[in-house]
């Protein structure tokens, strides 16, 4: 249970004193009883901040891993999985350089080439735009310069709290003028994108196709570029504001390469490992296999601020007493959309996968398009939208929209020699199978063998080279990692949960009702993406009265 009233919250800690500590300064070995400030739930980059300036941290992680759903683990003996996240790009380069994630052992593989789309239609050829579209292979580049300036606009506003509209008309004169500064990097992404902003307007909240259909003509690269935009998302490349779903997949960028994505050393968990090892440093204590529950049975711990990384729903509606929270607040916080459509799934191989369209050189060594994004069932935007319709009636796409990596390919270390892991990002599955049918093993490996079906048609060999496989439906993802709905992103991101209505209007500043208590993490502005969810931006939570604010 958490508590937080006049400034002073209370996180029980639902566990014995035995909980693994990776880390500490000074407790003893032990959760102490009083800290300035416990973030529920991984949040190590918060709790570095914190304690960095001063405020002695506690983090409370329910799992036995840190790092959320960016983790690393040996589901099968000698295979290390990227179990859920598996690329990195969303990292904040500022987060990265203040904490010195490197000298606390992150290292990335960049990929170059970074995606491939074999087609089925015409397995004998490797997809390369100008071999389907002279004039896409031109319009390409100028594409991505044109989103490239999208990006460099709304890049600071990911590091500033969303605006406040109730502020500017609350309080004394002076501070809702500070409040008005809000404004400033809304403006300034106004001002930089100048006489295009209808155009980058219609970026946002058209549907992806609209977009696509305006720079291209051929279908598997539309529905190549399509896949950013739904990714995650239960919705369909139709869908009004899937173009903001591609923006923010885009918007990161890997060791200077603006947009690039890559693979982290040791797997997904790396990244964690690296905040978890800066926050130990200045002297935070971590530690995992301590659930923070409703009801006191455990530990108490007294804090002044409490930060919760869980999701929202998690966090108001099953930590906070109900009593606490405005029925209002409870009731938008209820209604949040955590529809989710992914279905991962971890595979450990005894042999690299051999690609129709690019079969493997001799010894099987990997390829450059090895370590690239390979998008399958790709041909053509509509099978996106049919793999999303059918889904929404209940059912498991019949053909799922599937993103295939082999981490391995770069980083041997993750597989016994010869072998590989691979990861199979998958889209579309319902969260409720149609007539009330479970989510039981039956139908898991139902869908994994149509998975396999799929990978088969593109690379065949691949079945015979399984050696195990870890299924991942949403049910499985909310119950491991406390997603709800299996949401990655904690909640959907369209646009009305978005910035300064997420995770609900009015509730948006990283605040909620209950001062001292606030939401970090996916749930809250920016929104997700391993390292880009944060405690708060620079400049800090709006203080709420008759608080202590760090
Ligand atoms: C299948 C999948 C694939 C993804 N792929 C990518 C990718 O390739 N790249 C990318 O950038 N992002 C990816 N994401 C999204 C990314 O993983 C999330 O955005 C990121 O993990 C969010 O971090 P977070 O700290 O906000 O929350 P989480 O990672 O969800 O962490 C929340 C933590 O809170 C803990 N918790 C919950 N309740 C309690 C409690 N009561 N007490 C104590 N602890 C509690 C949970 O155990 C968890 O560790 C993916 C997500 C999934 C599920």
């Amino acid at each position: 249970a958490m508590a937080a009233r006049h400034g002073l919250g209370r996180a029980w800690a639902g566990c014995s004193l035995q909980g693994r500590r990776l880390a500490h300064a000074g407790a003893g070995g032990q959760l102490q009883r009083e800290y300035d400030a416990v973030v529920i739930g991984g949040g190590n980059a918060g709790a570095a901040y914190l304690q960095k300036s001063g405020v002695r941290t506690a983090v409370l992680e329910r799992r036995h891993l840190l790092g959320g759903a960016a983790v690393t683990e040996e589901i099968i003996p000698g295979f290390k999985f990227s179990r859920a996240s598996y690329l990195l790009s969303l990292l904040r380069p500022q987060i990265s350089t203040e904490l010195e994630l490197q000298r606390h052992g992150l290292r990335v593989y960049a990929r170059d080439p970074y995606s491939f789309t074999p087609v089925l239609e015409d397995g004998q050829t490797q997809w390369q735009i100008a071999q389907f579209s002279s004039k896409d292979a031109q319009a390409y580049p100028k594409y991505e310069a044109f989103l490239s300036r999208l990006v460099s606009a709304l890049d600071p506003l990911l590091d500033a709290a969303p605006v406040d509209p109730a502020a500017w008309s609350q309080g004394p004169l002076l501070q809702r003028l500070r409040a008005l500064r809000g404004l400033q990097p809304l403006l300034r992404a106004g001002l930089a994108l100048g006489k295009q902003l209808p155009q980058y307007y219609q970026v946002l909240t058209a549907p992806i196709t609209r977009i696509l259909d305006l720079w291209f003509e051929s279908e598997p690269l539309k529905a190549t570029l399509a896949t950013d935009a739904v990714i995650g998302a239960m919705t369909s490349p139709y869908t009004p504001g899937s173009g903001y779903v591609l923006l923010h997949h885009v918007m990161g960028e890997l060791e200077g390469r603006k947009g690039a994505w890559g693979y982290v050393a040791g797997g997904m968990g790396g990244v964690s490992q690296a905040i978890a090892g800066a926050a130990a440093a200045h002297g935070a204590d971590i530690f995992t296999e301590k659930p923070v529950a409703r009801v006191l049975m455990g530990t108490e711990v007294k804090s002044k601020l409490v930060l919760s990384n869980a999701s929202a729903q998690l966090t108001y509606l099953k930590l906070v007493p109900p009593e606490q929270l405005p029925e209002e607040f409870l009731q938008h916080v209820a209604q949040l959309d955590t529809r989710s459509p992914v279905t991962k799934i971890n595979v450990a191989v005894d042999r690299l996968p051999s690609f129709l369209a690019a079969p493997n050189a001799g010894a099987g060594r990997p390829l450059p398009h090895h370590q690239c994004s390979i998008h399958l069932n790709c041909e053509d935007t509509d099978l996106l939208h049919r793999a999303f319709q059918e889904a929404s009636s209940g059912e498991p796409s019949t053909r799922p929209m599937i993103e295939l990596c082999i981490p391995s390919a770069l980083d041997p270390t993750l597989a016994p020699p010869g072998c590989h892991v691979v990861s199979l990002f998958t889209q579309y599955t319902p969260y409720a199978l149609a007539g009330g049918r479970p989510w039981d093993e039956q139908e898991q490996n139902a869908y994994a063998d149509r998975v396999f079906d799929w990978v088969e048609a593109y690379a065949p060999g691949f079945k015979a080279s399984v050696v195990g496989r870890d299924i991942l439906t949403p049910p499985a993802l909310e119950k491991i990692f406390g997603l709800p709905g299996g949401n990655i992103f904690h909640g959907a991101m369209s646009l009305d949960q978005l910035y300064f209505a997420r995770p609900v209007p009015s509730y948006s500043g990283y605040r909620s009702p209950i001062p001292g208590l606030y939401l970090c993490g996916s749930g809250a502005h920016p929104a997700a993406g391993t390292g880009l969810a944060q405690v708060w931006p620079r400049g800090g939570p709006r203080q709420q009265e008759g608080e202590v604010c760090p």
